[in-house]
Formats: structure tokens, C-alpha cells, sequence
């Protein structure tokens, strides 16, 4: 539900490639907290038995300059599991490990335009995922960490995701069991994939890590600085760690740029003009490259399974802090300025 009237009368802000002031970045994150705090539209996840016992009131707001400024508002610091956002940051190890042909070659890079966990899109394909941000290129993408077995596969995952976020993550074991004891269409998407070719190893074992790095626990803090990361150019802007490259970097903002809100990524990009990647979860993280991330967290959830009311705030924040990708305003033009030798151009 990406309803533009939840930023109606905010005015469109062409920033020309520096967030404004910290102090004007806290007062908007303070106001899109504010702003959303009544929305109570949508519903929490269920097809995970646990996720329906979350608390659908939580909302938590942060954004991470890449200059190394924070602003964390309500419930940021609010544990909760990363879901589908980890797609993006698995992806980009994967470039980070095979190069940008490769992998756009084994899980492509367009949208499907079906839902994430649809199974006719891999049909409709000859069994080529060609997505990496909805389940079956998600399974794919795991499919390629480096590691001689699956247990080792998770670890180099789980310290990637790691250094992204500047902490130790760790596996939510609840979450991890209750998805677990109900993927069984998360196999059948792996089992397909291997029956097309499209997957080397046991896809049960794959399907495992790639639930484990869905339950792995996250807040809308980290989810910030992991965004923040792919904003500055894969250096951690709170660790001053290198993570991936500058160009893997890129290669996964322009994917996840047409892809992120899985279907709806369209009117997301349409809307917002930011790449953005959203989990059933409840959070979203928006980046803005050479600027920051914007992170949300709220359960309740539109009918493709992105957060209601953090696509609202994320969207604000887009918004007022200037941070849209296609926006732009004129600057004062040379052949208007008396000083300037060139003569106006002849139109026949
Ligand atoms: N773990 C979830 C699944 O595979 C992730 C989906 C999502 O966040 N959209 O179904």
C-alpha cells in the first residue's frame, strides 16, 4: 500500500549531493516519527508462525550519514529478523566473490513482476530465477558463497552481513525454527531450481542457510548503517571498514533499484526515486548513494509484504531530506548571465 497522499503537501527537496546539517536531519527524522505514529494500516506476516506474535505497534526510524552521522528514533533499537533485506547484502557478496557477469548470468537482474515467493516466474523462465531480490534468485544467490560445506557457507555470510552492519550479528533461533518447520515452498523452489540446472549442491542444504540468513536479527539501526554502507561506497561509514567494492556497490543499487518492493518496486521507484529493499518482517532501508541510508521498521504489511508504515516514514525522509535520484532543480544558467561570451543558439 504506497498511498502518495501519506506525503501529500511535504514539498519535493532537490538536494545537489550533500545531506543538510545534522541538526536538520534529526529534526526530520524526530517529524517522520511523529508524522506516522497514529498509522495503523495493514497486517503483520503470518505464513511464519512466529512473525505473527510480534508486537504490531513497534516503529523504529534511523538514518546513517555517510559522513558517520546517526539519528535513531522510537523503536530503533528494536530487534526484529532481517527477512528479505538480507537479498541485497547477500548479493553483493556474491558479486563481491564472482564478478558482475557471472552473476548476472547464473540469477539475472530483472524484475519478474510476480509475488516473492511465486513459483510460475521460474516456470515462466525455463527455470532461470532472474531476480535476485525475490526467493528463487535469493536461493540462487546463496547458492554461490564461497565455503566447502553449508556450515561454512552461513559463517562467511554471517560475517559479511556483519561487517555491513559494524557488529556481530547473530541467528534469531525462534525465527530460524518456526520458518524452518514451514519452508516447504521454499524447498519446492530449490528443488526446482535444481531440477532446471540452476542450482550446484543440495538444495535442501541451500534452502537452510538461506532461511538462516532470513532469521538473522537485525534493528532498524544496523539496517541503516548496512544501507549506509552500499551508499558509501562499501566502506562501513561507522567502522571505517571496506566491505565490498565501489562497483559491486553500484551493481546492487541499480538491481535492487528496479526490484526491492518485489512487484510494486515500480511505483516505489516511481514514487520515492531511491533504491529501497524491503522484508516481511517489517523493515525497509532506502539508499541514497553518496549520501546515507533511511531505515523503517513497523510489522504491519501491505498485501505484497512491504511495511505500511515504513514505506510512509522512508518515504518522508526520502522526500524532505532531498534525497530522490531523479529529481533536480536549475541552476542559474550561464547564457542568462551578462558575463558569459556565448551567444544564444539559433533555432531554424
Ligand atoms: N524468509 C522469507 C521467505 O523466504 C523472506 C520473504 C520476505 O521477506 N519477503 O519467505
Amino acid at each position: 500500500m504506497l498511498d502518495p497522499a501519506a506525503w501529500h503537501g511535504v514539498p519535493q527537496e532537490a538536494s545537489t549531493g550533500a545531506l543538510p546539517g545534522w541538526d536538520r536531519v534529526e529534526e526530520v527524522v524526530r517529524d517522520a516519527h511523529a508524522r506516522y505514529a497514529d498509522e495503523r494500516r495493514g497486517s503483520v506476516a503470518d505464513y511464519i508462525p512466529v512473525l505473527a506474535e510480534v508486537d504490531p505497534e513497534l516503529f523504529g526510524l534511523a538514518v546513517i550519514e555517510v559522513g558517520g552521522g546517526l539519528h535513531d528514533a522510537g523503536d530503533a533499537l528494536h530487534p526484529f529478523s532481517i527477512q528479505s533485506i538480507s537479498k541485497m547484502f547477500v548479493y553483493a557478496l556474491a558479486i563481491q566473490e564472482h564478478g558482475h557477469e557471472r552473476v548476472r548470468e547464473i540469477v539475472g537482474v530483472n524484475n519478474t513482476g510476480l509475488a516473492f515467493n511465486s513459483v510460475m516466474a521460474l516456470e515462466l523462465n525455463d527455470g532461470h530465477p532472474m531476480n535476485p531480490m525475490v526467493n528463487a534468485g535469493a536461493i540462487a544467490t546463496t547458492a554461490l558463497m564461497p565455503g566447502a560445506t553449508s556450515v561454512e557457507q552461513w559463517e562467511r555470510m554471517r560475517e559479511g552481513l556483519s561487517a555491513f552492519a559494524g557488529r556481530p550479528l547473530s541467528l534469531d533461533g525462534v525465527v530460524y525454527a518456526s520458518e524452518a518447520a514451514t519452508n516447504d515452498r521454499n524447498r519446492a523452489l530449490g528443488r526446482l531450481l535444481r531440477s532446471y540446472g540452476r542450482l550446484a549442491g543440495d538444495p535442501d542444504e541451500v534452502v537452510d542457510v538461506y532461511t538462516r540468513q532470513c532469521a538473522l536479527g537485525v534493528t532498524a539501526h544496523d539496517l541503516a548503517v548496512m544501507g549506509a554502507t552500499l551508499a558509501d561506497g562499501g566502506v562501513n561509514p561507522v567502522t571505517g571498514e571496506r566491505v565490498v567494492s565501489a562497483d559491486v556497490c553500484r551493481d546492487t543499487l541499480a538491481v535492487v533499484a528496479s526490484t526491492g518492493l518485489y512487484e510494486r518496486s515500480g511505483d516505489w521507484l516511481f514514487e520515492i526515486g531511491l533504491p529501497a529493499k524491503s522484508g516481511v518482517s517489517g523493515g525497509i532501508v532506502a539508499i541514497a548513494p553518496g549520501k546515507g541510508a533511511v531505515a523503517g521498521f513497523s510489522p504491519r504489511l501491505d498485501e505484497a509484504g512491504n511495511s505500511v508504515r515504513s514505506q510512509m516514514a522512508v518515504g518522508y525522509l526520502s522526500r524532505a531530506l532531498g534525497l530522490n535520484l531523479f529529481a533536480s532543480s536549475a541552476v542559474p544558467h550561464p547564457a542568462s548571465s551578462p558575463a558569459s561570451p556565448s551567444a544564444p543558439l539559433e533555432l531554424s
